[in-house]
């Protein structure tokens, strides 16, 4: 720090912090500041022994009877349930399995299944890419029938016309961490005669979510952001009750009503399980269960005071470095538009990020000049902020970004 900046005593806020107890249930090295949980949530420590027990017992031993016997082949609807509680559907909404994208393809496809009249699925131009290239791959599969559609982000509501079916939008968005309205767009959406599909990658386990509140139809999501399952983990569905009866087009046979009969036509199950539709991935399951449940032990409303409160320091603590150094807050002040992360903009961003891992901060940068520190209440302090900030300074102060390789774009940012 400069001398002109002081770092704030923080140790009674971290004292006072009735989460403070859940770092402890996460593998962080000491030392390091993780603010990259939006990204990759960080390890639970009962995860290594749970993924232990699936593989050495379950299917070292009990090899194929683990189907029923521990109980593999319900678990998307169990896992769903529990995320259920997380944001706001009942039991029987949501199953977790597949990968976001693919539930995406999924829902906007049940979607347009119940709005046959109507041709245009519409999203905002600055979505998170898979969003948008799902809505392309529809349209191309189409033949053309079905356009998908862009507008800018402040146009979304105005731009439900009558060709309208369905609306993707994200709560939280990926970059700037805006959070979208949902119990208003929603009724917009439907008094347009359209329905919504919400991504929730960057709201579940991240900021209170009331889906059956807002009269969401559907909804999709991460499983290894802020529920913490692991690289590559299976993501979720959930539809409203209401809408049980769209017509999946990914008509596989782990969707079907009586997938062990071996019947010659599909016939989708009743319910949520339609909505499934390959084998599902039991080991990715497994870990994500784990996250889940860790997330279902902390109170939502406690989360997202600390993750506001969070977020009120990182950026008081920046203002000076936005003064001297040049960053531009990308994210909104407001609590009621702000999700659990704080981007910054700089023409330097891609190597600040690397430098500071030099530094043993992890945060990252998304293009063209955004740098985004994720804040995950469970397992960050009060003094991670201030730490962070401390060593971004430093990172600025000597230039340490300023080096070749540091100028060379790696494959996964
Ligand atoms: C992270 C993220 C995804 C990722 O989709 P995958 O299929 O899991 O790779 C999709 N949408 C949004 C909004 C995201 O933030």
């Amino acid at each position: 720090m400069t001398d002109a900046m002081t770092a704030p005593d923080v140790s009674a806020l971290d004292a006072a912090d009735p989460l403070a107890h859940f770092r402890a249930r996460f593998q962080l090295r000491e030392g390091l500041i993780y603010l990259d949980g939006n990204s990759l949530g960080a390890l639970p420590m009962a995860t290594g022994e749970r993924l232990a027990g699936v593989v050495g017992e379950e299917w070292g031993e009990g090899l194929i009877t683990s189907w029923l016997g521990a109980e593999w082949s319900t678990a998307p609807r169990r896992i769903g349930d529990k995320i259920a509680r997380l944001i706001g559907a009942n039991a029987g909404e949501i199953v977790a399995t597949d990968s976001t994208s693919v539930n995406i393809f999924k829902a906007l496809t049940a979607a347009l299944s119940l709005r046959r009249e109507r041709t245009v699925i519409l999203s905002e131009a600055t979505n998170f890419p898979t969003d948008v290239y799902m809505m392309q791959g529809i349209e191309a599969f189409s033949g053309g029938r079905v356009k998908a559609r862009t507008v800018a982000p402040d146009d979304i509501v105005d731009a439900l016309g009558d060709d309208v079916a369905v609306l993707l939008l994200t709560q939280v968005h990926y970059k700037s961490g805006r959070v979208r309205d949902m119990v208003a767009i929603t009724r917009s959406a439907h008094d347009a005669g359209a329905l919504v599909v919400w991504d929730l990658s960057h709201s579940a386990g991240a900021i209170p979510v009331d889906l059956n509140g807002a009269n969401a139809d559907f909804a999709v999501g991460c499983g290894y952001k802020f529920l913490n399952g692991g690289p590559g983990a299976p993501a979720y569905l959930f539809a409203a009750a209401r809408h049980h009866a769209a017509t999946p087009i990914l008509s596989g046979w782990f969707g079907h009503a009586r997938p062990f009969d071996f019947e010659e036509d599909y016939d989708p199950a009743a319910g949520i399980a339609r909505f499934q539709c390959g084998t599902p991935p039991v080991l990715g399951l497994a870990a994500l269960e784990v996250g889940v449940d860790l997330m279902l032990e902390a109170d939502m409303a406690e989360v997202r005071r600390k993750s506001l409160a969070l977020g009120d320091l990182f950026i008081e603590l920046m203002q000076p470095l936005c003064d001297t150094y040049g960053f531009v807050l990308a994210s909104p002040r407001d609590h009621a538009e702000r999700g659990s992360q704080v981007a910054y903009a700089h023409p330097q961003g891609y190597q600040i990020v690397q430098a500071l891992k030099e530094y043993d901060v992890i945060a990252d940068f998304r293009t063209p000049d955004i740098i985004r520190f994720g804040l995950t209440p469970l397992y960050l302090r009060y003094r991670d902020m201030v730490e962070t900030v401390e060593r971004l300074e430093r990172v600025c102060a000597t230039r340490a970004w300023d080096k070749p390789h540091y100028y060379q774009r790696a494959a996964v940012t």
